[in-house]
């Protein structure tokens, strides 16, 4: 099939196909029933260097732009596998690298990129601050040469399968600064000295394998060094970093919304009802071609959004509209594909039941459309703000 994903990176969208398909339905499926975490295929995309890739060739990795890591995350995803359990290295390393001093990125990178140190969570969520995050409460208070955090997050990814946390905290109470971004500060938590020592670690089980938790700080101490970048100035850092977590997650999602129109297309192709095959039909044919429609005009976003990226320009709209356009398109196609799989869809062995759950996700997290919406109302269209 032709499409825009043909042209970019083919060579490392083939290695990654290939390495995919040593991942098979079978794999993640059982997976899915324990709610286990991927560690063969997490240490074997870490291995090939797939994980490293925009990490820069002076610290082991790749030094390659998003252009090629959201070619690894689409392609993992068409293959039918989930890069969740691990594209968070790829967008909380950039917060180290832009804003960590030269002995940080010299100490953490090199064992990142190496496989030795997992930077896989990424803390900012919190039970009642939801998505208004200058409103959290996790609060880090500088005694001596420490900070000691107190506070709860929620919804942290993968912390009981990283070494690192990237954590937003408040370091001056929001009534006592200018802006409420103000006051917020980034610190690097090493979970290894942390868990069981003021950290605690809690699994969330949800509607799909994604191996989140809930944190709670309990005076946990952490060294003055690990600040990254200057205290109450963290929300800025964060800022960059999200940018780069929604183009890739839209990355994700077309890897998924091709994924389920290759699926849905062979299907529809070689199911035959009424003695044809059922791709005959208009009815089954056309919701496939517009969801084929709609996953490549996503694509195109996504590629804008990376580039813009990769140019260190402005790109807080475009990655959120990618974000918005790809989310809204790998659900139409995951949609149409359970349609045409009729009740066959609905079976744990055809793989498009689990894509599905998984990628519903992306219309909430890491940013849910409404807050997408409010963006580009206010900040595109100059539209009066509503909070
Ligand atoms: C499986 C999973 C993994 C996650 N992983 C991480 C992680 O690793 N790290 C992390 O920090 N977070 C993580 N998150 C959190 C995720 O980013 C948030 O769930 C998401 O940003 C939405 O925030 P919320 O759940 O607090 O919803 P809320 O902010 O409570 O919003 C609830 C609903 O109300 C809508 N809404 C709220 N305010 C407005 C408004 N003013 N106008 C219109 N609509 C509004 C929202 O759009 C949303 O649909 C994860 C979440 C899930 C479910």
């Amino acid at each position: 099939m032709s499409d825009l994903s043909a042209r970019s990176h083919p060579d490392i969208r083939e290695a990654v196909r290939r390495l995919c398909a040593g991942f098979p339905g079978s794999y993640w499926q059982a997976l899915d029933r324990d709610r286990a975490y991927p560690t063969d295929f997490v240490q074997t995309l870490t291995r090939e260097g797939f994980l490293s890739v925009l990490i820069p060739e002076e610290y082991g990795g790749s030094g390659l732009g998003l252009g090629a890591a959201i070619a690894v995350l689409e392609e993992i995803h068409r293959s039918g596998c989930n890069g969740g359990a691990c594209h968070a290295q790829m967008y909380t390393m950039g917060t180290l690298l832009r804003h960590g001093t030269a002995e940080q990125k010299a100490r953490y990178l090199p064992a990142v990129a190496s496989g030795d140190l997992r930077l896989q969570a990424f803390g900012v969520t919190e039970p009642t601050s939801g998505t208004d995050t200058t409103r959290i409460r996790t609060f880090a208070k500088r005694v001596g040469d420490k900070f000691v955090v107190n506070g709860q997050k929620i919804w942290i990814s993968r912390a009981e399968h990283s070494d690192l946390m990237v954590l937003l905290v408040r370091t001056t109470p929001r009534e006592q600064v200018a802006k409420s971004t103000d006051g917020l500060s980034v610190l690097l938590v090493d979970m290894r000295d942390a868990v069981g020592k003021g950290l605690t670690i809690r699994p969330i089980r949800t509607m799909l394998n994604h191996a989140t938790t809930e944190l709670f700080f309990d005076d946990l101490e952490v060294p003055a060094e690990n600040l990254i970048g200057q205290v109450d100035k963290g929300f800025k850092y964060i800022i960059d970093g999200m940018n780069a977590e929604r183009i890739l997650i839209a990355s994700e999602c077309i890897g998924d919304g091709r994924f389920f129109i290759d699926r849905a297309s062979a299907y529809a192709r070689d199911r035959e009802v009424f003695g044809r095959p059922i791709g005959q039909n208009q009815g089954v044919q056309f919701p496939i071609a517009r969801a084929h429609v709609q996953v490549t005009a996503a694509a195109l976003m996504v590629e804008q959004a990376a580039a813009l990226f990769d140019a260190g320009r402005p790109c807080g709209s475009e990655a959120n509209m990618a974000k918005l356009l790809a989310s809204e398109a790998s659900w139409a196609a995951a949609d149409t594909c359970l349609q045409t799989h009729g009740g066959f869809g609905f079976a744990e062995e055809y793989d498009i039941e689990r894509k599905f759950r998984e990628t519903r996700l992306y219309q909430v997290a890491p940013i849910s459309t409404n807050l997408i919406l409010s963006h580009v109302a206010t900040h595109v269209l100059g539209l009066p703000k509503s909070f």
